[in-house]
Order: C-alpha cells, then structure tokens, then sequence
C-alpha cells in the first residue's frame, strides 16, 4: 500500500522494500510483530456461512487482491505467510501478481497449463532446464498433444520463422543454462508484437521467461514486455539451499487461471517454506548477489588468464560477445550493471581429453576444496561447481549438446559468498592438478 507507492515513485529503493515488505498489509495483522508471523493451520475457521459463500465466490474469480482483507477458507486455495512472499515477489519482478508452487517445476508447468491446450504449439529455446525439456517432450507433447518446436532463440531470427497460427507459447531461459548465452528479450518481445497485430485476443502468443539464473536483482523480464516470468524458488530467492518451491509472476488477469490450476492439480508451496523464504532469502537477495557477482567478475578474470583454460562465457567480462546486450538486458534495482554469480568455463585440450580432464578437476574440488563444494543447484550462499555435460545436462543427446555449445570440457560455477581469493585459490589448486 503506502510504503510500495513509495518504493514505486523512487522514494525508497527494491532493495529496501524487499527487508522490509509493506509493512502494513491486509494479509495479516502484524502491527506488532517485526518479522512477518509463520501462519500454519490448513483450515481457517469461518464466521457465518454467508462469509464463506463470498469467500469461495471471491476466489473463483481470482480476485485476489493485496488491498483487501481476505476471508481465507483452506491453505491449498490461499493463506497469509505465502501471500505475503507473492505480493513482494511481484513487486521485486516488476509484476501486478505472483502465485507460488510447490517447486520451479510446478511453477513452470502451471504457467504453461494455463497458457496452452491440445493442438497447440509452444516454441522454446533448444537448450532449457532438463526437466522443462522432459515436461515439454514427455507429457505435454505426448500425453496433451502440445507440440514444443526447439529453435536457437539466441539467433532472433529463429523465432519469426518458427512461429506458426498454432503457436501460443515462446519460452526461454536468459542467461542460457549452462553457456550463460543470452537471449534479447526486447527483440523476442518486438517479433511476439509483430506477430500478434493479425490476432485476436484469444489466439495471442504468450512470451514466458524462467528468470531462475539472473534473479529480479540482474533482470526482470516483465519490464521488457514478456506476460509471464516463472523461477525456481529453490535457488538465488531461496539463496540458502534449505527450501524447494517456484513462483509465477504476472499481470493481473492471469491470476484466477493461475489460482485455479494451482488449486486443483495441488502443487501448492507450503507456508513453512514461504515463510523461509520471505524471512531470510529476499532481505539478503540484493547482498548476497552483490557479493557473489563482485567475486564471479575476479573469478572469470583469473579463469580467463590460466592455461589451463580455454575460454570463459560471464556477461560481466569485457571479452563477452555478448557485452552490450548484457548492459542493456542485465541491470539491478538501482539500473547498475548485474552480470550475475554464474561463471561457464571450459578446460583446454581435445574433444576427448578436455572432457576427461573437467572431469578429474571436479574430482580433485571434491577432494581437496573447502569453498567449493561439487553439488547441482546454483545460486546459494556456497560456491557450487559441476559438470554439465555428465551431470545437469546429461540427459540432452550428445549432438544436441554439440548443437547447444554444450563442450565435454565445460564447467558450471555458481559463486557464493566466500571471499573470492579462497575460491580461485581452490579452483588454482584444482585446475594445476589436471
Ligand atoms: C532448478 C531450476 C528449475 C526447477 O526448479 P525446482 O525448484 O528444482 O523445481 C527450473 N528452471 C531453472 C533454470 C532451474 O535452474
């Protein structure tokens, strides 16, 4: 209310609205306590029937809305804990709504349950999160009759081609995981607009980002004119690796679908979770990605300058081919350059021996480091470290991760929040011994 008017017209910046949320909020009445209560009961009780039927009338609208005082009937429709995690989500993303699932994945397919039905066609980027990719080739294409055409998004001109009148979803990740390409939204935006002039409201195409990687603190999609971002709650929100769940923000006209298909297919995320994640996770969003991408930028500085390394992709590199459109699309609340805490490197030799050599150093950080810990996931307050093409990415055919940039000898790192000299001194020693 007041306090996000505030934060809106630039009195008070994202980065402090995200400490300290509305302050005041019709969720819940929490004048006296400092931090926002963890609310746990499924049921809610009811005072009058009457209040009831308007309750479940209210929800079936989907008129969910953050100004009022809601009558709360049953935890899987709405409670208070959760929603006060949405309505600051949505405000870090830039958007009027945000619903919050059970995982990323929930996420992810409650943006596209509600945006694509049978006969329909979605156009994704060639390379997308493994399981987005399974979503898309095992359940909707097969059991839902929801073709997924695969395009390099990263050649924008891929897109107009791809679009056909069955097309109602393009969908993409930005950076790319792992390559950290990126994808120019604006552009996807302006071929989208092109191609929605000759259409009716019901046939639009639907632009839905999974912001996963950057996080509202380097990117948010919504501004550049996409309907829909998803995210993986799991990892940079989340940022201490103790809770799963995903979020969907959007416009306000999507939230009853959203609701709903939440509602009935029962991937909810729970208030204890939520609770976390608006606790602890979102005040320290904007230090702990400061921090980790202040060491990322020294981290791929050293990495491009040891020998045993071939080449390093981080959008905060001057060398990035990418760099302009990385200051253009990659900014933080406060507009400053935001490359983010994820590095992609490749370890010099052949096709065969690289891989075997990227293998043996996450091997030896397994065994000897102490910053680096060898784990998938990404965006924690630990540096992680992995190897694409065996781990994370190992279920995508190996010409479409040829197709993909994917190398045999490439390195996933996502920087936490350690001193950066600790870390190069672990990847030093690591890399010296392959
Ligand atoms: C982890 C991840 C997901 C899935 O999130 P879960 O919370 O694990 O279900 C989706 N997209 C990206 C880019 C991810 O990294």
């Amino acid at each position: 209310m007041g306090m996000y008017k505030k934060v809106k017209s630039g009195v008070y910046s994202l980065t402090s609205f995200l400490v300290h949320g509305r302050f005041k909020t019709a969720q819940w009445d929490f004048d006296h306590h400092v931090v926002p209560p963890l609310s746990s009961t499924s049921t809610f009780r009811l005072s009058s029937a009457k209040r009831a039927t308007k309750g479940f009338q209210v929800f079936a609208e989907g008129d969910k809305s953050f100004e009022k005082p809601p009558i709360y009937i049953y935890e899987r429709l709405d409670e208070p804990t959760r929603s006060m995690l949405e309505d600051r989500l949505a405000c870090a993303e830039g958007g009027e709504i945000g619903v919050c699932f059970a995982s990323g994945m929930a996420a992810v397919a409650g943006a596209l349950g509600v945006s694509v039905e049978a006969g329909q066609e979605i156009v994704s980027h060639h390379a997308v999160y493994g399981c987005t990719y399974s979503l898309f080739t095992n359940w909707l294409s097969k059991r839902n009759r929801i073709r997924t055409k695969f395009v390099d998004l990263v050649k924008p001109s891929n897109l107009a081609r791809a679009i056909t009148s069955k097309t109602r979803v393009v969908y993409f990740e930005t950076p790319v995981n792992p390559t950290m390409e990126l994808i120019d939204i604006s552009e996807m935006c302006r071929i989208v607009a092109d191609a929605n002039e000759s259409r009716g409201e019901e046939d639009r195409i639907r632009i839905i980002v999974d912001n996963t990687f950057a996080t509202p603190c380097c990117q948010r999609p919504l501004d550049f004119g996409v309907d829909m971002v998803v995210a993986s709650l799991t990892k940079g929100l989340c940022g201490f690796g103790t809770d799963v769940g995903g979020v969907v923000v959007t416009r306000r006209e999507f939230q009853g679908p959203l609701l709903l298909y939440r509602k009935d297919f029962g991937g909810v995320l729970s208030p204890k979770s939520a609770w976390n994640i608006l606790v602890y996770g979102l005040p320290s969003l904007s230090v702990r990605i400061k921090k980790s991408s202040e060491s990322a930028l020294e981290i791929a500085r050293f990495l491009e300058n040891h020998p045993k390394v071939k080449s390093v992709a981080y959008p905060g590199l001057e060398s990035f081919p990418q760099a302009d459109l990385a200051t253009r699309q990659m900014r933080d609340f406060e507009g400053n350059a935001a490359p983010g805490n994820m590095v992609y490197f490749v370890v010099k030799g052949t096709a065969n021996s690289s891989g075997k050599r990227a293998e043996k150093m996450v091997d030896h950080v397994a065994n000897h480091a102490y910053t680096i810990t060898l784990a998938v996931s990404l965006g924690q307050i630990r540096t992680l470290i992995e190897r694409p093409a065996s781990m994370t990415h190992a279920v995508i055919p190996e010409a479409a991760q040829a197709a993909g940039h994917i190398e045999p000898g490439g390195i996933r790192l996502s920087v936490g929040i350690e001193e950066a000299r600790d870390i190069i001194k672990d990847l030093n020693n690591a890399l010296n011994a392959v």
